[in-house]
C-alpha cells in the first residue's frame, strides 16, 4: 500500500485539460479565466463578489486592510494556522485571543462578553475549523446588537453551510476569505479568494491586490495613477482554470469526506479512549477528520503514537499549536491568556486521513492500525 497521508490533493483529466487550454491563451496572468473564477465563486458561495489573490494568506492581509485600522483590537481564535493572526498584525491591529468551544471552533459567547466589557473592540475572526461553520445566528446578534466587523476564515470551509447559509455567503459576515493550498479540498496549486457583499470593500480589495494602481486610458493609453499602496497578490489564469475545474467537483468531493467522517464516527462515537472531536455533522466540508485520544489513560504518548506510525505508513497531523503560544507572539506579551479548553484540546487532538480519494481499505487500514498502536 502507498504511504497514506493525513490528507492530498486530487487532480484529474479535466484538470490537466482546463489547464494545458489556459496556457495555450496569450493572456496568463489575472485575466478572463480569473474573472470566470471570480463569478463562479460569486454563484456557488451566494456572495456578491469575490476577488481572486495568490494565496489565502494574501486574502487575509487585503481583506484585513479593508476592515481593520491600526490598533483596532481584534477577537481572534488560537485554534487556526498562523496566518489568521498575523493578518490582523499586518494590519498593525491587535489580537486577542478567545478561548475555544468542545468543536474547535472559537467561543462566540466569549467574544460577546468581551465585547460588552471592552466596547472598543473593532472586530471577530472566526475561523469554521474543520469545515465546520461557526454558530451563524451567534454571529448575527453579535453583528446586530454590537458595532464590530466580522471576519469568516473559511479557508477549511469551501461547500460547507449552516441552516442554508453557505460559506462565504457572508450573510452575517464582512468578509470571507478562502484557500486553495493543495491540502484543501480545492485547490489552485496556491491560490486564495475574498467574498463580500459589500461594493466599497471590494473595490479596495481589487485596488489593493495590483499595486493600488488604476489605468486611466482617459488621460492617455499609458497612463496609470497609485491612489493606496497595493501589493502584487495576483493570481494566475493558468491557476484559475484548475480552480474551476476543481469547482466543478467540489460537492462530489465533500459527499465523499461526508462519507469517510461517518465511517470513522461510527467507529469512533462508542470508543473509550479515542472520540470524534464533534459528532457526525451532514453540514461540515470535512477538510480534517480530528479525535480526541485521552493519552493519560494509555500508555503510549503522543509522540510515541507519531514515532509508532513510520512502522505503518500512514501519516497524522496537529491542527493546531495554540497560536498565542508561539515564540513570536511571547515575545509581544501573548501565551498565558486562559484558555482552559484550547490547552487541552492540543494535548488530546490529531487529525486522521481525510480526502477524496482515500479509499474505505485504507480507511480501514488507519483505524486497524490506530488501535493496534494505542492498545
Ligand atoms: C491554509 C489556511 C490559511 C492560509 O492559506 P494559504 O493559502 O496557505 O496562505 C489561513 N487560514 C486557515 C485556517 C488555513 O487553514
Amino acid at each position: 500500500m502507498d504511504f497514506i497521508p493525513y490528507g492530498k490533493q486530487f487532480i484529474d483529466e479535466a484538470d490537466f485539460k482546463a489547464v494545458a487550454e489556459a496556457l495555450a491563451s496569450p493572456l496568463i496572468t489575472t485575466g478572463p479565466i480569473a474573472k470566470e473564477f471570480e463569478k463562479r465563486l460569486c454563484e456557488y458561495t451566494g456572495a456578491k463578489y469575490s476577488i481572486v489573490v495568490s494565496n489565502g494568506t494574501a486574502a487575509l492581509h487585503l481583506a484585513s486592510i479593508a476592515l481593520l485600522s491600526a490598533d483596532d483590537k481584534v477577537l481572534t481564535t488560537p485554534n487556526s494556522f498562523l496566518a489568521t493572526s498575523n493578518a490582523i498584525l499586518y494590519a498593525n491591529a491587535k489580537p486577542i485571543f478567545v478561548d475555544i468551544e468542545e468543536n474547535g471552533n472559537i467561543n462566540l459567547d466569549l467574544c460577546e462578553e468581551a465585547i460588552k466589557k471592552d466596547p472598543t473592540i473593532k472586530a471577530i475572526y472566526a475561523v469554521a475549523f474543520s469545515g465546520n461553520p461557526v454558530d451563524q445566528k451567534k454571529l448575527k446578534h453579535i453583528r446586530d446588537t454590537y458595532n464590530v466587523k466580522i471576519l469568516e476564515d473559511c479557508a477549511h470551509a469551501i461547500g460547507s453551510e449552516y441552516d442554508g447559509i453557505k460559506a462565504g455567503s457572508c450573510v452575517n459576515s464582512d468578509c470571507t476569505i478562502f484557500s486553495f493550498h493543495p491540502v484543501k479540498h480545492m485547490t489552485t496549486g496556491e491560490g486564495g479568494a475574498i467574498t463580500t457583499n459589500n461594493k466599497d470593500i471590494y473595490e479596495k480589495i481589487m485596488l489593493l491586490r495590483n499595486h493600488g494602481m488604476e489605468r486611466k486610458h482617459d488621460i492617455a493609453p499609458w497612463y496609470y495613477e497609485m491612489t493606496v499602496l497595493g501589493f502584487n497578490y495576483r493570481i494566475t489564469d493558468i491557476q484559475c482554470a484548475l480552480g474551476i475545474s476543481q469547482l466543478d467537483k467540489l460537492n462530489e468531493n465533500i459527499v465523499r469526506r461526508r462519507i469517510l467522517a461517518q465511517r470513522y464516527d461510527n467507529v469512533f462515537k462508542r470508543h473509550e479512549f479515542i472520540k470524534p472531536l464533534y459528532t457526525y455533522d451532514g453540514n461540515s466540508s470535512y477538510h480534517l477528520y480530528v479525535v480526541k485520544i485521552d493519552f493519560n489513560k494509555l500508555k503510549v504518548s503522543k509522540i510515541g503514537l507519531f514515532n509508532k506510525l513510520k512502522e505503518y505508513n500512514f501519516g497524522v497531523m496537529v491542527h493546531y499549536i495554540p497560536i498565542n503560544k508561539q515564540p513570536y507572539y511571547r515575545e509581544l506579551g501573548y501565551g498565558d491568556e486562559d484558555t482552559p479548553n484550547m490547552n487541552k484540546y492540543y494535548e488530546e487532538t490529531i487529525s486522521l486521513p481525510m480526502y477524496y480519494s482515500l479509499s474505505d481499505a485504507e480507511q480501514d487500514y488507519v483505524i486497524k492500525s490506530l488501535f493496534e498502536i494505542l492498545k
